[in-house]
């Protein structure tokens, strides 16, 4: 299990993918992965119980925006291995 820390990003552009889950809810949720995600803002939880493969290698997405704070959220640079 890890808990990683989203980085808060200026709004993205309105061609750009963003996630808005609703508040309570997360963005995403997989079944048996071993990461936690939360808004670098606030640390809320994102998206729980997820693997690298359904984040990087899922349905593609550019932003989260946190349902609590408003913020908008990418994911962590140093996640991103081997593109
Ligand atoms: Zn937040």
């Amino acid at each position: 299990m890890s808990q990683k820390e989203m980085r808060v990003v200026p709004r993205p552009p309105a061609e750009a993918i963003v996630l808005e889950p609703e508040a309570g809810k997360l963005a995403l949720e997989g079944t048996d992965g071993p990461d936690t995600y939360r808004c670098g803002a606030c640390k809320t939880r994102l998206m729980d119980k997820v693997g690298h493969m359904e984040v990087f290698h899922g349905e593609p997405f550019d932003a989260v925006k946190c349902p609590k704070c408003g913020k908008y959220n990418a994911l962590p640079e140093d996640d991103h291995h081997h593109h």
